[in-house]
């Protein structure tokens, strides 16, 4: 096992990351920067060091600040926690040169999967279906213009390195082709250092399901069982559940399967997610992998019973998964809600600020991930999530009573947060009936 782990972000989940090492008797390192300097978070590391500024750029993005953090303090990896350096290949290999375990994937399997046109070419290679679109990246505007034309309107331009929904532009008609190119190259040029651009077809009213999967370095890979993560706003998850209340067994079985097969192909290892959407006909079109631990992993943890932080060290340290795909066995209803620090009566504009009240709930079942505490400081600097709300109960119909009972009790003062948004949406009759699809929020909110 490890002797020190860095934890290579902030806030919720660098908590989370630091409970499970504390669990296995691991030392924690948490990196900071100007902005988080006394923040509530830190006060459970073993160790703090600052890293630089505010802005991420000049600090939780710094590799190489990073890495000297981890030298100074002799940790011997890092985990780096979702966002920032987690899907960032070169970050790994750096971390491994300089004999620091990186806790993800291979960097090669990282690239592999992590670039959305190359994980699309190796999805029809072996025979996943993939969302009808280009093959690769797009070389110039002839080849858009063509591409287009093959597979109709509407369509999606996509970042090859995209996240977050950015560098991403749905196009009605061929009027609007050239100028919705130009912008979401511009827009991924400056989120990710790269404008390469793929089309696909614009599913209408479509599902989000995605696989959980964890892999070691001996062959093993397991499925965890699928997430719905259909209640989105503009392409950003709301809310993720397990089971997903939209697809039959069968369907279910054969996007788990097609999960492993590409994770296993791509020679994966550690935590990932194979990401589908599901049309009306239960016919499902895989879109893209996340190689590493995503903020809704709590719901596969609490139907599957299985710390996916603690797997992922171990695994890490060179251990084989101590559960087979035998030994698995998803057991009731889990939801899952974002909070986030945005005021939903201001187009969701992030409220940073200062927390004076904050009650989060509590209870059968219930389960909660967050930074957030009294007189504790939301930062503009950073993303808005602010704390996740898990439940698992025995059914969805009693997920959702009690996730509505625990949106009544969570108290955030004065900070405006998306709970009184949530609230509303989670009552409504196509989301209770499960009639939703990924714009369902647009459409009646
Ligand atoms: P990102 O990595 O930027 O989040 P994804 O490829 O994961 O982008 O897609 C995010 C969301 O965008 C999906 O959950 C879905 O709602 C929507 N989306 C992506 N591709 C398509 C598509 N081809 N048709 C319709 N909606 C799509």
């Amino acid at each position: 096992m490890f002797r020190r782990i860095l934890i290579a972000n902030r806030g919720e989940i660098a908590l989370r990351i630091m409970r499970a090492c504390h669990e296995l008797g691991v030392e924690t390192v948490c990196v900071f920067s100007e902005e988080d300097r006394g923040a509530g978070f830190l006060e459970l590391a073993d160790r703090v060091i600052c890293i630089g500024g505010a802005a991420p750029r000049d600090s939780y993005l710094k590799s190489d600040r990073i890495i000297a953090a981890a030298e100074v303090t002799g940790a011997d990896a890092v985990h780096p926690g979702y966002g920032f350096l987690a899907e960032n290949a070169a970050f790994a290999e750096k971390c491994r040169a300089c004999n620091i375990e990186f806790i993800g994937p291979s960097a090669d399997a990282m690239r592999l999967l992590g670039d959305k046109a190359a994980a699309r070419t190796l999805a029809k290679k072996v025979k996943v279906p993939v969302v009808p679109g280009s093959d690769g990246v797009l070389e110039d505007e002839a080849e858009t213009v063509r591409v287009a034309g093959r597979i109709g309107f509407p369509l999606l331009i996509k970042a090859v390195a995209g996240g977050g929904g950015r560098g991403m532009r749905i196009v009605r008609d061929k009027g609007g082709l050239s100028t919705a190119v130009r912008q979401a190259a511009q827009e991924a040029e400056g989120a990710f250092g790269s404008g390469a651009l793929y089309i696909e077809k614009y599913l209408e009213r479509p599902r989000h399901v995605e696989v959980q999967i964890m892999a070691d370095n001996h062959g093993g890979v397991v499925h965890l069982g699928e997430r719905d993560c259909t209640l989105q706003r503009r392409h950003q998850k709301l809310l993720e559940e397990s089971p997903s209340p939209c697809i039959d067994s069968r369907t279910r079985k054969d996007l788990c399967a097609a999960a492993v097969k590409l994770t296993r192909v791509a020679g994966y290892s550690s935590a990932g997610t194979v990401e589908f959407l599901v049309d009306g006909k239960g016919k499902y079109y895989f879109i893209e992998v996340n190689t590493r631990i995503q903020v809704e992993h709590p719901v596969t943890e609490m139907t599957t019973e299985i710390d996916l932080i603690k797997t992922q060290i171990k695994v890490a340290t060179g251990e084989p998964l101590e559960f087979n795909q035998r030994s698995v066995h998803p057991r009731g209803h889990a939801i899952e809600c974002r909070v986030n620090a945005e005021d939903p009566d201001a187009d969701f504009r992030p409220c940073a600020g200062f927390i004076e009240k904050f009650r989060p709930p509590g209870g059968f079942g219930v389960r909660v991930e967050t930074y957030g505490h009294e007189n504790c400081r939301v930062s503009p600097h950073y993303d808005s999530l602010l704390a996740k709300v898990v439940v698992c109960q025995t059914t969805r119909t009693e997920a959702l009573s009690c996730m509505q009972r625990c949106l009544q009790e969570f108290t955030i003062e004065p900070i405006k947060t998306t709970l009184p948004f949530l609230r509303k949406v989670i009552s409504h009759p196509n989301f209770v009936n499960a009639k939703h699809d990924t714009g369902f929020v647009e459409r009646t909110f």
